[in-house]
């Protein structure tokens, strides 16, 4: 469930509680409150009603009161009494349907006057007419007080009628004759109608007998005929009006409950009923709770929606958040975060952003110092096959600068000379590949490629780590040169010796002399065969760096005194005599008296061997500018400038095809460079076809001595 849920149904929850707490504690109190007080408005309608009606019926009985007591009326002159009468007939307000009139002692009628259309076209019949059986005459004329009577229908008009009649004394309190005052029932009627009622509602009047006299449901009293055929005597509330009493009370009705309010109306004894039905009463006591659940019910959408509506702007910037925080997972850090607002959310935003950026950085710083110090070159391209990264050792090796590769495609590196060779390399396909590049200088590169994947695992560029393999392609070419050029050597002697032994072996060689020319030719030959040997595992040591040079101070004049008594016997040999100039003291050298021992006896032999018999080898030394210089000086056949360059290379005989040659191994003079360089120290040659040789080498001095010989020298 998330976060906007969550608020949703928190807020419908307590929403939901409220509401129930209303509808099953707040409701039902605040429902019979409504029930009770549409029972108190009835009630006070009834009341109303009734009030309306005693005014009504006061009001005529004052005024019926306030005319007996006049002196016109008591004098019973009946021309003076129509007169009275007539004024008030026409002017009170309470007369528009009433008549008012006035029988003598003897229950004549004598005046009678009135407004009502009904009674004046009547009126001439009723002049003279004895009342003296009426209730009311008898009531007015024997007991002397005023009289209510109960509706009647007066034939003479036509009318039902309620009558309100008071005795006229005479001054010796006599009763002298009756006024009365007759009241149709339409005027009590018109007061019920002009009540406004809702349909549900209805009043009727009983009198004190318990017959309707007035009806808000006109047609009740219309249908049925004229106003007390209705009899509700025996009804409860009716019962009750009878006896005399007010009050509510309920009763049951063609299958319904009512509700009625009933008031008895003093001193006439009428009743007023208000009813209602029950329902209508409950229905309308529902209206306010009805009223407040929906008010509930409006409060709960719009809160929900509010609600949610809130919880979607606090957690959408949330749900951002954590749709970075995914990106960032899975390795893509170029997903921009917006901040937006001043909240917590945008505060935590804010650090999120920060710390992604710093963690990149350190990446990126961590990322460099790895690329810098990386002793091969790297070039990364992005998928477009853009340059984004150049170490400083591809730099180097290109003599280019990263800012003017990076962001710029293969094309556009072809375009530029310069920036050729990089395109070169970044195009390499194929994930092991060698490039040879001849600008500025002759190299082999060696290119690994591989793709660069995201933490997504999509491909988003390539690696290529480049490797300078010159120095092995060229060691691999020595190799190869070397071993043919030595199996071509070791050929040579062994052919010669395998010649000669199977000539005497075969018996082709009979006699003894002959045979001991050609054992000594393969005598010679071993030997040369086995010194070949040896110089070549000389040089094979030396090349491959396992020669151990044991260094100490030596003195070149010892060295070169050893070679030339050992040289000695053989140049005497081909009575070529071996000297030595050498100064009384020498400044001692730092090195391996062996190996330069090997070094001047190469160089005094090949002297030896490349002059002509009676001839001389001088060795001279001497002490020159921090070094010793030591010089083997021939007069013999000499070098051709031509061959001078390559006579210190492998293999190399200027004169292969001479006879004297022929024991030569063509290492001795490399053997002698590898050595002197070995010693920090360089040689070369001076030459001269037919004049003579000079090999001269220079040894620097061990460091005590290289400061002596300054303070010295
Ligand atoms: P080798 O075993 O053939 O003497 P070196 O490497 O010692 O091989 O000499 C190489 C070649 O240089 C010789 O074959 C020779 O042709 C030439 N050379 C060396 N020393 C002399 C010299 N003193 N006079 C003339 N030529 C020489």
């Amino acid at each position: 469930m998330n976060i906007v849920t969550k608020i949703g149904v928190l807020v419908a929850g307590g929403l939901a509680i409220s509401l129930l707490v209303q509808v099953f504690y707040a409701f039902p109190q605040i429902r019979s409150r409504e029930f009770e007080l549409q029972r108190v408005q009835n009630l006070t309608e009834a009341n109303s009603i009734a009030s309306e009606i005693k005014d009504f019926q006061d009001s005529i009985h004052y005024e019926l009161e306030m005319l007996a007591m006049m002196p016109e009326i008591k004098s019973m002159d009946v021309k003076q009494q129509k007169e009275i009468l007539f004024l008030t007939a026409h002017t009170s307000p309470r007369f528009d349907t009433v008549y008012i009139g006035i029988a003598d002692s003897n229950g004549r009628v004598t005046s009678l006057e009135s407004r009502n259309q009904a009674v004046i076209s009547s009126k001439s019949e009723a002049l003279g007419m004895d009342i003296s059986d009426r209730d009311y005459f008898k009531f007015c004329r024997y007991i002397g007080e005023t009289y209510y009577s109960d509706p009647f229908e007066e034939s003479v008009f036509d009318l039902i009628v309620v009558t309100i009649a008071t005795p006229i004394k005479g001054d010796d309190e006599s009763v002298v004759g009756v006024l009365f005052a007759g009241i149709p029932l339409e005027a009590v009627t018109s007061i019920i109608e002009s009540r406004h009622l809702d349909e549900t509602e209805s009043v009727y009047i009983v009198d004190r007998k318990g017959s309707v006299i007035a009806h808000s449901e006109k047609y009740l009293t219309q249908l049925l005929g004229k106003p007390l055929s209705l009899d509700y005597s025996d009804y409860t509330v009716v019962q009750d009006l009878v006896d005399g009493r007010s009050g509510v009370g309920e009763y049951e009705y063609d299958g319904e409950t009512y509700v009625a309010c009933y008031m008895v109306i003093e001193p006439s004894g009428w009743g007023v009923v208000f009813q209602e039905p029950l329902s209508v009463l409950v229905a309308k006591s529902y209206v306010m709770t009805n009223f407040l659940l929906g008010i509930n019910a409006a409060v709960f959408v719009a809160a929900v929606l509010v609600s949610l509506l809130f919880a979607r702007r606090v957690t959408n910037p949330l749900r951002k958040l954590a749709e970075y925080a995914g990106t960032v997972e899975r390795g893509d850090y170029t997903t921009e975060l917006e901040v937006k607002g001043s909240d917590e959310i945008a505060d935590v935003t804010s650090a999120i952003k920060s710390m992604v950026k710093q963690m990149v950085a350190m990446q990126e710083e961590e990322l460099a110092a790895i690329v810098n110090s990386m002793r091969d070159g790297l070039i990364v391209l992005d998928q477009n096959e853009r340059v984004t990264r150049l170490n400083p050792y591809m730099e180097q090796m290109l003599g280019v600068r990263a800012v003017e590769v990076v962001n710029k495609s293969i094309a556009e590196l072809k375009e530029d000379p310069r920036l050729r060779p990089l395109a070169r390399l970044a195009e390499t396909e194929s994930p092991d590949d060698e490039v040879v590049l001849t600008q500025p200088y002759e190299r082999v590169l060696k290119v690994h490629s591989s793709t660069l994947k995201s933490g997504a695992n999509k491909d988003v560029g390539e690696v290529k780590v480049i490797l300078d393999v010159t120095q092995e392609r060229e060691l691999d070419q020595m190799k190869s040169d070397f071993i043919a050029n030595t199996s071509h050597e070791l050929r040579t002697p062994l052919h010669s010796i395998r010649g000669f032994v199977k000539l005497i072996l075969d018996g082709k060689v009979p006699d003894t002399e002959t045979q001991r020319e050609f054992l000594s030719i393969v005598d010679e030959q071993s030997e040369h065969l086995s010194n070949l040997v040896s110089s070549i595992l000389d040089t094979a040591a030396m090349e491959s760096g396992e020669t151990v040079f044991e260094m100490q101070p030596v003195s070149m004049n010892e060295v070169i005194a050893k070679v030339v008594v050992k040289l000695r016997k053989i140049g005497d040999d081909k009575e070529i005599a071996v000297e030595a100039g050498l100064p009384g003291t020498l400044p001692p050298i730092e090195g391996d008296a062996e190996k330069l021992e090997q070094v001047i006896t190469n160089l005094v032999h090949n002297a030896i061997k490349f002059s002509p018999k009676g001839n001389k080898v001088h060795v001279a030394a001497r002490a020159e500018n921090n070094s010793v210089l030591v010089q083997v000086i021939d007069h013999g056949i000499g070098i051709s400038a031509a061959a001078i360059p390559h006579v210190f290379e492998k293999f190399f005989k200027v004169h292969g095809s001479m006879p004297w040659a022929s024991s030569g191994t063509g290492l001795g003079l490399y053997i002698v460079k590898q050595i002197v360089e070995a010693h920090g120290g360089e040689i070369w040659v001076e030459s001269k076809l037919n004049e003579g040789s000079t090999f001269s080498f220079k040894l620097p001095l061990s460091h005590g001595n290289r400061a002596k010989q300054q303070q010295g020298g």
